[in-house]
């Protein structure tokens, strides 16, 4: 039976993958600080631990594993990663937990390395026009992104593809573009954008006002949870294609048409109201050309159909809280 570790694995993106590689037969160990919190693990073995310390690293990736997946990370939408205050925290925090994890890896020649990279690396100078971003893998350089958590981003994928070059890791790198889904944080600060629309029009009420932050002109696109999982396995089961590669939707759209499609799921009435707020880059979305043309696949769910699934969670979700 294939081993697989999956740090990370009480996150939003990391328990849906011990699932799904429970799913396929492999032989799961999680580790995080915390258990998944809207379900119960269905990793083998998991253990509660911190990233950044030494000694709870060598009790986490111990041995040989068949697949690692890195997903662990100090993270949150743009309320926590664009303020400026959190800086500090989010380029500490992940960097030891990467420089740790490298090290293990090469220590124990596990067989593959999955890293969770972000759009976030890509240069703000790319992303200015709402309606033509460009978000192509080689656009990454030179290196300008918006946030410090890009920039750790992009310094740990020169760690990891240097352990390639030097020490023989098996790495593979994907750059995420906006996942969402059910079991995400929909609230506390850490919530992304879907899942945030999603909470305020579930707590509206019907002939009421939600917020939205900026003029709502700022272009994003989303992926749904599932078609991220196939295109970290996808990556993962190719022999010649390592990435850096874009998994994400190419399905552009402002986030006030966002919130509008939110409110039409939700058979609401009710006004948007633009207010200030911490906001990212003017646009982005994901360019699927490398993807298409190395792994023959590209994400196609339309992005109501997933905005569906997670309205709904989180309708229940805000009717079980208040
Ligand atoms: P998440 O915050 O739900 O999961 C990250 C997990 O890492 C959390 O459960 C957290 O507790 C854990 N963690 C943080 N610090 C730790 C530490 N010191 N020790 C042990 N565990 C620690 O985020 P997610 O959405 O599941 O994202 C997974 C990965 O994908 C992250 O690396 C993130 O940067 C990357 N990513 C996600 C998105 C997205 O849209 N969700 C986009 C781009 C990149």
């Amino acid at each position: 039976m294939k081993k697989a570790l999956v740090l990370g694995a009480g996150g939003f993106i990391g328990s849906h993958l011990v699932k799904k590689l429970k799913k396929e037969g492999f032989w799961v160990k999680g580790a995080d600080l915390k258990y998944p919190e809207f379900d119960e693990t269905q990793a083998d073995e998991f253990i509660i631990g911190d990233l950044r310390i030494q000694t709870v690293c060598d009790k986490v990736l111990d041995q040989y594993f068949d697949e690692v997946y890195q997903l662990a990370a100090d993270m949150g939408g743009a309320g926590y990663i664009f303020t400026g205050e959190n800086d500090a925290d989010v380029m500490h925090n992940s960097a030891l937990i990467n420089i740790n994890i490298v090290e293990r890896a090469v220590k124990y020649k596990i067989g593959k390395l999955f890293y969770s990279s972000s759009a976030c690396i890509y240069p703000e100078y790319n992303q200015l026009d709402p309606d033509n971003p460009n978000c192509a893998e080689k656009s990454a350089y030179p290196a300008a992104p918006d946030s410090e958590y890009g920039w750790e981003k992009l310094f740990s994928e020169r760690l990891y593809l240097s352990f390639k070059r030097n020490y023989g890791l098996n790495v593979k790198i994907a750059r995420f573009h906006n996942i969402f889904g059910p079991e995400g944080t929909w609230t506390g600060g850490k919530e992304k954008a879907p899942a945030a629309m999603c909470r305020k029009v579930a707590m509206a009420s019907d002939n009421g006002i939600i917020e939205v932050w900026g003029d709502g002109l700022q272009t994003r696109s989303f992926l749904y949870i599932d078609e991220c999982l196939e295109g970290i396995r996808r990556l993962m089961d190719s022999d010649t294609f390592f990435g850096p590669v874009n998994i994400g939707s190419d399905e552009m759209i402002s986030i006030n048409d966002l919130a509008k499609m939110v409110i039409r799921i939700s058979a609401k009435n009710l006004a948007i109201k633009n207010i200030d707020g911490p906001l990212g880059v003017r646009g982005r979305n994901s360019d699927n050309n490398l993807i298409k043309e190395k792994l023959g696949w590209a994400p196609s769910l339309p992005l109501v159909k997933g905005m569906e699934k997670t309205y709904y969670w989180i309708n229940n979700q805000v009717s079980c809280k208040f």
